[in-house]
């Protein structure tokens, strides 16, 4: 195969990062709408990159705070990542043109039952925060003129408070029973959360004809589920 052959074979395939979960769970159903099927279960298979119906379609399976990673550096051309991990990342050489209101929840900061937060704040007294939003975590504070020691964990940060490792923690809350279940209180909510589309910038341009039909399927597929019942 020649180098120009070769180059427009690279340019008329498409690669969607998506995680495990429900981020591919809540993505199926607009992938559906784009004429698009994957063909194999990320939960029972081995396979990290994923065929579909389309021959010209691939699903890489990432860790969820990996997809902004692969688009940014073109490994994959799209993905699908929470407003949370975005903001981590910092969202550069992302295009992300849909808010796809999927996998929504809201960031809050929670403490254990019978911490008085708000006089804590008041009083600006130093609080020690656990999180693995530390990015989310430091703007929040600083904009309310809060003082804080931030403490980085990977998962579990409910246990953070109760254990005496952090006065409050930062943490993605739907239905709060995990905060309930271990004595904690959402004394504040930070901001919505859900999934967006984000394209790699470059491939926008080189493969726009791919790219646009499937961006626009996204987004109308989105809207219908957004619409309240
Ligand atoms: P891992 O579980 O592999 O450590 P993760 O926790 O980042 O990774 P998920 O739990 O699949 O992965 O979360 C993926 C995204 O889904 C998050 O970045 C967030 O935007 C959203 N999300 C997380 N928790 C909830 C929730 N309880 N309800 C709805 N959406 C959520
Ligand atoms: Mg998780």
């Amino acid at each position: 195969m020649n180098a120009i052959t070769s180059q427009a074979g690279n340019d008329s395939q498409l690669i969607l990062a998506l995680s495990k979960g429900r981020i591919f769970e809540d993505t199926l159903p607009l992938l559906a709408a784009a004429g698009i099927t994957v063909t194999e279960n990320p939960e029972t298979s081995r396979k990290l990159i994923l065929p579909t119906n389309d021959p010209h379609v691939r699903v890489l399976i990432v860790r969820a705070t990996d997809v902004p990673t692969y688009v940014q550096h073109g490994a994959a051309d799209f993905g699908v990542a929470g407003k949370d991990v975005l903001f981590e990342h910092g969202g550069e050489g992302l295009y992300q043109p849909v808010d796809l209101n999927i996998a929504r929840c809201r960031m809050s900061v929670a403490v254990k039952a019978g911490f008085d937060y708000e006089t804590a704040v008041r009083q600006g007294a130093r609080l020690r925060v656990a999180t693995k939003f530390t990015q989310m975590a430091r703007e929040h504070f600083a904009a309310k003129g809060v003082h804080v020691d931030l403490i980085k964990l990977y998962g579990s940060m409910e246990l953070a408070p109760l254990i005496g490792l952090s006065d409050a923690i930062v943490d993605l809350v739907s239905t709060g029973s995990t905060l309930r279940a271990n004595n904690l209180v959402e004394v504040e909510e930070i901001m919505d959360i859900s999934s967006r589309l984000v394209v790699n910038q470059a491939a926008l341009k080189l493969k726009r004809a791919r790219l646009q039909p499937i961006i626009e399927a996204f987004e109308r597929a989105s809207q219908a589920q957004a619409q309240p019942a």
